[in-house]
């Protein structure tokens, strides 16, 4: 970083961390987003004091707010994923950061909310960090989940962009995401729902995208499938993405396509990351658009042998199956696939930091 943050952090005391061996249990099988580390950071900004203040790390608790505070009436939210992993020497490292500290700023401003310097994202997790990275899993796989978010608790009922915004950071140890490797998924081709319409907040990393996609994700669940995928909203026939991961195709000529980023789908690091490996490897990455019957007629005729969804929780996952009110095929033999299985390796080696980086995607903490 060429800037020194510009704001001090407070450092609060923590009353009563979580005792060394009731924190080992706890981390020992921690699956997803229950546990939590003993502390967090927040940061206010409050447009009459101009803006950013009062940046202090302290024990994790409740946040009191009042019950006009404008993100509970209109959803000014904003939130990030990322993690930081363990490398064989002990130090900590993040993967590209400083993307998701950009991406937090383009969610910040399609929202109507204040932007956070970059520098301060980065810091926040620094700090963090350095107090509660004792509560790495050691099992393999897992990580130090970290979940930066952003939200107007000015108090008020007018329809207007709040004054006054809270950022916070928590972080959840995870383990792996799929253990004993990536199991297939099946996946639900929604026709009932979208997930964002031209205009709309799909390219956001805003709550209210979430929110909207769980009645569709039930469906897919009572179809007996993992997870969700959206058509465009306006033609219903383009694939956009699951509902928090993107998707890679994968053809028998070794080319590749992905849906491109025409502002309905989330800009996914690991999906640029992968864009890049790909390219790296000599194959042919096309951003363009793919229909879901052009999907289907591929899977079926075995032009296209693979597919993969791709996010920062489950890293690489291959979709084995796909179905839909009147649609039901499966990808390659079902299970995953070479490119997909070697991609996935090479993404968590270089994270892990056991294969070189080839761009300079790893920040040492
Ligand atoms: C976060 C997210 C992704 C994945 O982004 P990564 O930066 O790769 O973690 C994809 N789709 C949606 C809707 C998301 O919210």
């Amino acid at each position: 970083m060429a800037d020194a943050p510009a704001l001090d952090f407070q450092a609060i005391p923590h009353p009563a961390p979580v005792p060394g061996e009731t924190r080992r249990q706890a981390i020992a099988d921690p699956g997803f987003g229950t546990v939590f580390t003993d502390h967090m950071v927040v940061l206010d900004y409050d447009e009459a004091k101009g803006g950013w203040h009062s940046a202090r790390l302290g024990p994790r608790e409740a946040i009191a707010l009042d019950p006009a505070a404008a993100v509970l009436h209109y959803a000014q939210e904003i939130f990030e994923g990322l993690k930081a992993y363990r490398h064989d020497d002990g130090s900590l490292a993040l993967f590209r950061p400083e993307q998701n500290a950009r991406r937090f700023n383009a969610s910040a401003r399609r929202m109507a909310m204040p932007e956070l310097p970059e520098e301060l994202f980065i810091e926040s997790i620094r700090q963090l960090m350095a107090v509660d990275r004792d509560w790495m899993p050691d099992a393999e796989g897992g990580s130090l989940y970290l979940r930066p978010f952003m939200f107007a608790s000015e108090a008020f009922l007018g329809v207007r962009p709040a004054k006054q915004y809270k950022f916070v950071l928590i972080c959840s140890p995870v383990g792996a995401y799929f253990k004993g490797g990536a199991k297939a998924v099946k996946i639900w081709v929604s026709s009932d729902y979208v997930r964002a319409a031209p205009g709309g907040t799909g390219a956001a990393k805003t709550g209210g995208n979430y929110a909207a996609s769980l009645v569709p994700q039930a469906q897919g669940i009572a179809n007996g499938c993992d997870q969700v995928v959206f058509l465009d909203a306006v033609e219903k026939k383009w694939i956009e993405e699951l509902g928090g991961m993107n998707l890679f195709f994968v053809m028998d000529d070794g080319s590749v396509v992905t849906p491109p980023l025409t502002g309905t789908i989330l800009p996914g690091i690991t999906r640029d990351s992968l864009i890049h490996l790909l390219r790296e490897e000599g194959l042919d990455v096309r951003e363009e658009p793919y229909s879901i019957d052009q999907w289907e007629s591929d899977a079926t005729s075995g032009r296209l042998v693979e597919t993969l969804a791709c996010g920062t929780a489950a890293v690489v996952t291959p979709v084995g199956r796909v179905v839909g009110e009147d649609r039901d095929f499966t990808i390659g033999s079902g299970s995953a696939g070479q490119i997909t299985t070697k991609l996935r390796e090479r993404l968590v080696g270089i994270q892990r930091g056991t294969v070189a980086d080839p761009a300079d995607w790893v920040m040492r903490l």
